[in-house]
């Protein structure tokens, strides 16, 4: 067994405290990947506070990792000690199934293993990225390209492939309208990724307060949902709506700025239910849809799509006695626009 230290919440809004872990000892397949910084995702909050189901605790929570290789398992081969790599949302999938055949290990039909709060094949609990070390096997391991830093690579295995898989999956490119609701950490590299694809940007936030931030990131348009005149105004324009927004909100007011064919795909994940009135679809023979992070073929797609394109999250650097305090932030729509823990801050418990 390896010990880590991590940073766990011991029940439901709990603060976090230090604690250790136990990682397994490495199998032929396995890679140690010792944790440099890890992101602070909204789902880490979610999941933290139970509101999508009931947890068990101490949870580490962390699910966006960048770190190097401290050691690999005899049978590795795509891994060597030192390289630059990162850990996402899973750890592990069937690999049989129609689904991971496909390279979709996110839709696994067996389910996939998620990286904190879920049980591996071997029967023992995982634990999340707050913490100095993780055990992976080396198929669910990224290569960061050269060029991305670690700290502003973690929130891309997170924020980065769940807004990039849907932008291309319905495709987001040169001539198609794509909006984007709530600027926060999905919505500010779901911003930079469709403007780098070459779509024409709208960004739909609550308020005006970070418009010089929305058109610096890449936005052509940006709009205040709360102003009612907004749906007036925009009432048929997009062909593509990504919504990350964490909290339930009216889907029929969005729906209606879908022009003919439109989509809205939802990846924010509140814990209440939302409701849609069917009329909103039939009118224009619209969608709506959802989209779960991506898979790691795609995930590899979107780290090189960035290094190439010189896209990197606007992050705040925190140490590991801030996580508290940043989840209050995050609630409060406070992150500009990702918080990224220093994991060296975490050496001693
Ligand atoms: P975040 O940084 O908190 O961003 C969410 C943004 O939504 C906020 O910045 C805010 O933007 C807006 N918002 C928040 N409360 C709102 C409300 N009551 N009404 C209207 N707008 C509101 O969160 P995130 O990390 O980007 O995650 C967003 C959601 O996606 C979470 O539910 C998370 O669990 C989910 N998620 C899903 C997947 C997936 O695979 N589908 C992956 C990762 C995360 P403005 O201030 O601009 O309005
Ligand atoms: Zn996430």
């Amino acid at each position: 067994m390896i010990t880590a230290n991590a940073r766990a919440t011991f029940g439901p809004g709990e603060p976090f405290k230090a604690t250790t872990i136990a990682r397994r000892d490495l199998g032929p397949h396995d890679v140690l990947i010792e944790i440099k910084y890890c992101g602070i995702c909204h789902s880490d909050i979610h999941h933290a506070r139970g509101e999508w189901r009931a947890e068990e605790y101490p949870l580490v929570p962390g699910h966006e990792i960048a770190g190097i290789v401290a050691a690999v398992g005899t049978e590795v081969t795509k891994f060597v000690v030192g390289d630059r790599v990162g850990v996402g949302c899973m750890v592990d999938s069937c690999g049989e199934c129609e689904n991971c055949r496909k390279g979709e290990e996110q839709y696994c039909l067996k389910g996939n293993t998620l990286t904190y709060g879920d049980v591996d094949k071997y029967g023992q609990r995982t634990q999340g990225g707050y913490s100095t070390h993780i055990v992976v096997t080396e198929d669910f391991v990224l290569r960061i390209p050269d060029g991305i830093e670690l700290d502003v690579a973690a929130p891309l295995l997170c924020a980065g492939i769940t807004t990039y898989s849907p932008l291309r999956h319905w495709g987001a490119g040169p001539g198609k309208k794509v909006a984007v609701v709530g600027l926060g950490g999905l919505g500010h590299m779901a911003v930079k990724l469709a403007h780098a694809m070459g779509a024409e940007v709208t960004v739909l936030s609550q308020s005006l307060k970070k418009k010089d931030d929305g058109l610096r990131l890449g936005a052509d348009h940006y709009y205040a949902t709360r102003d009612p005149e907004t749906f007036e105004k925009l009432a048929g324009s997009f062909d593509l709506i990504i919504n990350t927004v964490s909290a339930k909100i009216d889907i029929d007011a969005y729906i209606s700025l879908l022009a003919l064919d439109g989509t809205l795909v939802n990846v924010g994940a509140p814990a209440e239910p939302l409701s849609l009135n069917v009329f909103s679809l039939l009118g224009q023979r619209r969608s709506f849809a959802g989209s779960m992070i991506g898979g790691i073929r795609e995930t590899q797609e979107m780290l090189d799509f960035c290094a190439r394109h010189h896209i990197a999250p606007e992050i705040e650097v925190i140490s590991a006695d801030k996580i508290d305090e940043a989840y209050e932030r995050v609630l409060a729509s406070d992150v500009r626009y990702r918080f990224v823990i220093d994991i060296s801050t975490m050496e001693t418990v």
